[in-house]
Order: structure tokens, then C-alpha cells, then sequence
């Protein structure tokens, strides 16, 4: 019995791991030909002995949430087809010569396993008002737009607000930071199902690591119900224990988020239109993206993983200026709410000047906003390296 078990065992743990091979590798093999695991240009049988032979023989080497193709939180029948679907047909997706022209994407599963957290600035009472253009209702509209291209890939969406009501921005930051910490649990829990008791050590370490983790949702979200007790949490005045003014509990929060499954897998992008910050000339234009970097309130916090903020954030840059035709500005560093209170790669993009007359025209077309929502559904793809044609 014990026997037979471990055999299964071992087949379902090699069927793991091809599963997360091959979505881990996505990249590479969208770039040779579809489904070509043998790289030999042909898409033929030997293809699928390949494989077989991957199932048959894998190793314990292997990372389950990976493996979870249809992103049901389970590896199931369904990933397998999934499976045999890319090997046979591999991704169909091509942006072609102007890739940001049909909107939403063509269908794809390309951003499969990939949450993103969307944020619309601002909100009714707060943001930039230039005549009757309320800049909280224009991010709004993006947002929803970015989400239905972003969903057509395959990805997971969450809005921090879906209607024209202002939300606090620690609140924001709260349901920010919960819903990755929850993202991460799931992860968590999934490996601890692959363990068996040769991982006896490594089980016991998760274990720990799932408790801190149920605990710290449990703050962030005592923070929503809570309101005040933001001001404990965020930006504090000085914290004794951790001898610096970021509180020693935010401070795990921000450790567990630079977890590398985090960082590979969840972005949080907030949207706005952008008005001249001083006084001067109104005609000021372009595009210009955020990140923040370990200059900023040093004394509160300055390990922020820097290098996957910038990247997304020069990539939001490329992408959004030309696809919407706006003037390419600057990717430059601010300690902005909305990017200092996380480390999940984040980036705020100011899509153009609604105090410009030639941005505003932009940001009130239709088919213009429909371009910056693909082109932002594409940086998201290029950010993690997924290639397509
Ligand atoms: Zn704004």
C-alpha cells in the first residue's frame, strides 16, 4: 500500500513538475516554434514524447502554483489539458505591426497565474480639476479599460476602487498589501501540500511562515475595518521596538512582499492624469511615470527592491507614451503614497497633462484610452518577460 502510494506519489509530483516547467518557461518556447519542445522548427510527435518522457521521469524540483495553468488554485485534469493545448497549439497570440490596435488583446493565456492591482487616483472630491475635466473620472475609465485587456490575457485583476467615490489612500495600501499577503498564502499552502516526511524541516519552517502570514492579513485588514488605525501602521512617527519610524510589523509586511513569487508574479499600477505640479506655463505635456527609489525617507524605510520598480515603470513609459501619442516625458523617482507603502513592484503613470489641450483631446478619445490600456496590458507582459509575436 505504502509502496503504491509513494508511486503515485511520484508520478503526480513529475506531472507537477512539466506542468511548471513548461508555464515557467513560456518565454522560450512562445519564441521557438509553437510547442516545439525539441526545438527542431516542427511541431510533430517526437514534441509529445518529449514530454511524456518529462512526465514519466521529472524530479522533485518543481513549483506547484506555477504548474496551475487555468489559475483554479488547484493542479487538476484541466491544467493537463491546458497542458497538451499549448504543447500542441502553443499561444496563437500576435500583437502584430501596431499592437495596441485591437482592443481588448485577442484572446490569450499569456498573463495565466499573474495578479495585477489596479488603481484609479483619486476619486470624487480629490484629484486635478482643469474646467469641467474631474481627473478622478478618467482614471476610472482607464483602469476598467486596462483591466478588460489585461483580463483577455489571462491575468487576475483587482480594482482598489470601481466607482467614482473617493477611497482613502491608506485604505488603498491596506487592501493593497492584504490581498498580496493573501496571494502569497495561497502559494504557501501549495507547497506545503507537495511535502511530504522527507521535508519534514522545510514543512515545519512554512508552517511558521503561514502563521505569520494569516496573522499579518489579519492586521492589514483590521486597518480597513478600522480607520484609525492607519495611522499606526503607515508612515508612523517613530517606532521604539524597530528603532525607525516604519512600524516593525509594516516592515514584515514589506519583507514577506519581496517574497520572489511576489515579485514575479503581482504588479500594482495606479493611474492618473497630470497637471503642472508649480506655476507656470499650462502647456507642459507627455507622459510621465513613477517609482520609487532608497533616496526617499531614508529613516523610514529604504530597502525597496528599486530595480523591478524601475523597470516597470520605464516599460509603462515606452509603451503608454507611443501607443496613445503622447510626448515621452520622464520615468523618474517620487516617494508618492501609493508607492511607498508596498514592495510589490508598483509604478503611478500620469498618461499625459489634462492641463494641455492637446494631452486632454487624447485622454477624452475613446479609441485613445483603448490604446493606453493595451499598451499598458502589454508593458505588464513585457515586465515579465513573456514573449510574443
Ligand atoms: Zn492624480
Amino acid at each position: 500500500m505504502k509502496k503504491h502510494f509513494r508511486g503515485a506519489i511520484k508520478r503526480i509530483t513529475a506531472i507537477f513538475f512539466i506542468l511548471a516547467m513548461l508555464l515557467s518557461s513560456t518565454a522560450v518556447f512562445a519564441s521557438l516554434e509553437k510547442g516545439d519542445l525539441n526545438a527542431d522548427t516542427k511541431l510533430n510527435s517526437k514534441d509529445l514524447s518529449l514530454l511524456q518522457k518529462f512526465v514519466l521521469t521529472g524530479n522533485a524540483n518543481f513549483d506547484l502554483a506555477l504548474g496551475d495553468l487555468n489559475s483554479d488554485s488547484k493542479i487538476n485534469s484541466k491544467d493537463i489539458s491546458a497542458l497538451q493545448s499549448l504543447v500542441l497549439h502553443g499561444s496563437d497570440f500576435s500583437l502584430g505591426e501596431d499592437p495596441y490596435k485591437t482592443f481588448p488583446l485577442p484572446e490569450n493565456s499569456l498573463l495565466q497565474g499573474k495578479l495585477i492591482v489596479l488603481d484609479a487616483g483619486h476619486g470624487i472630491g480629490e484629484g486635478g480639476v482643469y474646467k469641467d475635466f474631474y481627473e478622478h473620472t478618467y482614471n476610472l475609465i482607464y483602469v476598467k479599460l486596462i483591466k478588460e485587456s489585461l483580463e483577455a490575457s489571462g491575468a487576475r485583476v483587482v480594482l482598489t476602487r470601481e466607482d467614482d467615490n473617493m477611497v482613502d489612500n491608506y485604505l488603498r495600501m491596506a487592501f493593497l498589501n492584504k490581498t498580496a499577503l493573501e496571494f502569497l498564502l495561497e502559494h504557501y499552502q501549495a507547497k506545503l501540500s507537495r511535502y511530504d516526511a522527507e521535508n519534514y524541516e522545510e514543512a515545519l519552517s512554512l508552517l511558521g511562515d503561514i502563521e505569520e502570514l494569516y496573522r499579518m492579513i489579519e492586521l492589514m485588514g483590521s486597518i480597513l475595518e478600522n480607520p484609525q488605525l492607519k495611522e499606526t501602521y503607515f508612515l508612523c512617527p517613530y517606532d521604539e521596538v524597530n528603532g525607525r519610524r516604519i512600524h516593525a510589523e509594516t516592515e514584515k509586511v514589506f519583507r514577506y512582499l519581496k517574497d520572489d513569487y511576489i515579485q514575479n508574479n503581482m504588479l500594482f499600477i495606479s493611474i492618473h492624469t497630470n497637471a503642472p505640479g508649480n506655476p507656470g506655463p499650462l502647456s507642459v505635456n507627455g507622459t510621465v511615470t513613477y517609482y520609487i527609489d532608497n533616496e526617499y525617507n531614508k529613516e523610514y524605510y529604504d530597502e525597496y527592491l528599486v530595480e523591478n520598480n524601475r523597470r516597470l515603470s520605464l516599460i509603462l513609459l515606452d509603451r503608454v507614451s507611443q501607443a496613445g501619442g503622447f510626448a515621452k516625458k520622464e520615468c523618474d523617482t517620487n516617494d508618492f503614497f501609493m508607492l511607498r507603502e508596498t514592495t510589490v513592484p508598483a509604478s503611478l503613470v500620469e498618461v499625459g497633462y489634462h492641463t494641455n489641450a492637446s494631452d486632454r483631446k487624447k485622454i477624452l478619445s475613446d479609441e485613445n484610452r483603448k490604446r493606453v490600456a493595451n499598451a499598458v496590458a502589454v508593458s505588464v507582459m513585457e515586465y515579465f518577460s513573456i514573449s510574443f509575436q
